[in-house]
């Protein structure tokens, strides 16, 4: 008798358990082969047999499309980028720093404006006027009054999600909404349990009704920048292209040279100075990394 394999998602590993979705929503409890030598992280597709009473047998990996290494998650595609507009007040530095590392790691940002329904900060009015003009995907929430939760859910559409952002934007509060089933821990009930959130648990990912998967720990907790060379940085600036065919060099930085497009865009304002001075410090950055590796 021949089984047929089936298809799947992993969504946790826990205990020497792995837990696989099929297309068709049916979740396994697998053990793995002992063959299986790639160590299997949540997001990875799979290959099981299934057995009885909802157990399988992880037989084999399927080729990974991309994989984070911290949190360890494989095949993500979207990076939900959430700042608050207000408490605690958007930095544009961490932003445009998660914006590069997002765009680095080829997935796909969309910058979630959270927290909506309280007063607007200054620096949430310029993320709300700079960026959805300048190409960048944007989404205007509110967990508190239910604002633009079927906009984020459709923007996941059947795609592996990961939140980022500093701590208190709201990012649990999010899952939670996003994911009817059961209640992840926000700030407030780990404070009054006392203890830190996300303390060396793995991830795993909530399957959303409407579609998709969320993963449970927030992504790029390391912000450190990869070692790229200074020229590169540009190309992770999508928003300066069309204003670097106007620089004198064709490599140009945007830094010290003189004629340069993207400068005069920032002098006209069509750039905001905060974004291009994050960039210089980006870019400063990468010189003095390209330093300590000679
Ligand atoms: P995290 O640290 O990013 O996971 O943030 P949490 O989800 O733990 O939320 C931090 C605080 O912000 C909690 O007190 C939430 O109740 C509150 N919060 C979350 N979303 C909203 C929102 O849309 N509006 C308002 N006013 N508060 C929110
Ligand atoms: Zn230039």
């Amino acid at each position: 008798m021949t089984v047929t394999l089936v298809e799947g998602l992993v969504l946790k590993n826990y205990n020497s358990f792995y837990y696989v979705q099929d297309n068709i929503k049916n979740l396994y409890e697998c053990r793995i082969r002992g063959k299986v030598k790639t160590r299997i992280v949540s997001g990875d597709r799979v290959l099981i047999t299934p057995l009885e009473d909802g157990k399988g047998v992880l037989e084999k990996l399927l080729p990974r499309k991309n994989e984070l290494i911290r949190p360890k998650i494989a095949n993500v595609s979207v990076v939900l980028i959430v700042m608050a507009s207000e408490k605690p007040a958007p930095s544009l530095m961490l932003l445009d720093r998660l914006l590069f590392l997002t765009i680095y790691s080829k997935l796909s940002p969309v910058i979630v404006l959270n927290k909506s329904d309280l007063p607007w900060d200054n620096k949430a009015r310029t993320i709300m006027d700079y960026y959805p003009r300048s190409g960048f995907e944007f989404i205007i929430t509110s967990t508190k009054k239910g604002i633009g939760i079927e906009k984020l859910k459709e923007t996941i559409n059947n795609q592996i999600a990961v939140l980022a952002g500093p701590s208190g934007v709201g990012k649990s509060s999010l899952l939670n909404t996003l994911y009817d089933g059961r209640t992840v821990e926000t700030q407030e009930i780990s404070r009054k349990l006392g203890r830190g959130k996300h303390t060396t648990r793995h991830v795993e990912l909530y399957p959303l009704n409407s579609g998709g998967w969320i993963a449970d720990t927030p992504g790029f907790s390391v912000l450190e920048l990869p070692s790229i060379r200074r020229e590169d940085l540009t190309h992770y600036f999508p928003d300066f292209a069309s204003y670097s065919n106007t620089c004198r060099f064709a490599n140009c930085l945007h830094y010290k040279e003189k004629e340069c497009g993207v400068k005069q865009a920032v002098l006209e304002e069509t750039i905001i100075p905060e974004r291009y001075n994050n960039y210089v410090a980006m870019l400063e950055e990468v010189i003095e990394n390209e330093r300590c590796y000679k």
